[in-house]
């Protein structure tokens, strides 16, 4: 395939997409990879590119609440409630999938998963197709997510045609997953949407699914997220630099700052204590260490509250040693 073009230009996006394409785009989570959902080709592409095992459904993204009824045979009160209260947003729901949602989008289960992006960039261009597309995050399987057109272009230069540039993307880390039993709203994966928020906007009670044996969103695999540079995450970094002295370290923190001789490079996550700006900026701050031919990185725990909940689950995945 010829050079990948960055563009900005939602028409050139569209058009790539609706000849059947698969390209990077931009939303307020992660990039996507993205295709029109009724393209056999497009979505086999998008598997094939990112390494993506088969049995690991994408998420179906649309321009409007009033898209759900095109992908969704069902779709509960509840959902409905979170729709109108958290969309756009970094929210994916897992519902009932029409009879029309080809098996190789949800990997042959009942349910499919679908979100509204909050990136004005990313609602132009399905507005501008007039149809959802399937997209996972545009990073190989396993990988550290892109958090900027430049990571997408690292990993997929000349292997797909375009790649949508909307700048650094504000939430920085995945999408919150629901599913909805009865009364209950079960959540997959933690992201920047909390239970609490949930909570305040429904009435429903909600209740975190741990990973099992089988695996319900990939987002739960052990090892997840991860740059090649091993990753230690803890509570006590101070104590991990010195057990590991004389490795060339690089340090990730928030709040809490030291130096030793064996960091040979630091990156603050925040300048303002927010783990919301840290979110934002955990994906790019791992991309730059894992280019630094470091031995090992080690990042502090966050507190265990908001998006910090998230975040420690992203971070235990990085680290994560078979
Ligand atoms: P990614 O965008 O790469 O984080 O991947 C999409 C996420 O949505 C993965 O964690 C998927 O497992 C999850 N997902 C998509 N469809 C479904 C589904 N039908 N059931 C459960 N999880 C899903
Ligand atoms: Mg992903």
């Amino acid at each position: 395939m010829r050079k990948t073009t960055v563009t900005t230009d939602i028409s050139e996006a569209a058009t790539q997409l609706l000849e059947g394409g698969i390209i990077g785009f931009p939303t307020e989570t992660v990039y996507g990879l993205a295709g029109i959902i009724d393209s056999e080709t497009a979505i086999s592409t998008i598997f094939r590119v990112k390494g993506r095992p088969s049995d690991n459904p994408l998420i179906v993204h649309i321009a409007h609440p009033s898209q759900l009824d095109d992908v969704a045979a069902e779709v509960p009160e509840l959902a409905w409630q979170l729709s109108s209260a958290l969309w756009p947003g970094p929210l994916t729901m897992l519902l009932k999938k029409r009879s029309s949602i080809p098996d190789a989008i949800t990997a042959g289960r009942e349910t499919v998963a679908v979100r509204m992006p909050a990136h004005p960039a990313a609602l132009a261009l399905l507005s501008a197709i007039g149809q959802p597309v399937a997209a996972p995050s545009a990073n190989p399987f396993g990988c550290i997510s892109p958090s900027q057109a430049q990571h997408v272009l690292k990993y997929f230069d000349g292997k797909i045609p375009l790649i949508l540039d909307g700048g650094p993307c504000q939430v920085g880390i995945e999408s919150t997953i629901v599913g909805f039993d009865g009364p209950n709203i079960i959540i997959y994966r933690h992201g920047s949407v909390t239970a609490a928020q949930i909570a305040a906007v429904t009435d429903a009670r909600c209740i975190y699914k741990q990973s099992g044996p089988k695996v319900v969103a990939p987002g739960m695999f052990p090892r997840h997220y991860a740059p090649v540079t091993p990753l230690l995450f803890s509570n006590n970094i101070q104590e991990l630099a010195q057990l590991h002295s004389g490795k060339k370290i690089g340090l990730l923190h928030y709040g809490e700052h030291f130096s030793s001789n064996d960091i040979v490079a630091s990156y603050s996550l925040s300048s303002s204590d927010s783990m919301e700006e840290a979110a934002a900026n955990l994906y790019s701050a791992l991309h730059k260490l894992d280019n630094y031919g470091l031995d090992l990185i080690l990042v502090k725990e966050f507190p265990m509250e908001g998006i910090g909940i998230a975040l420690n689950d992203k971070l235990k995945r990085a680290s994560y040693q078979q």
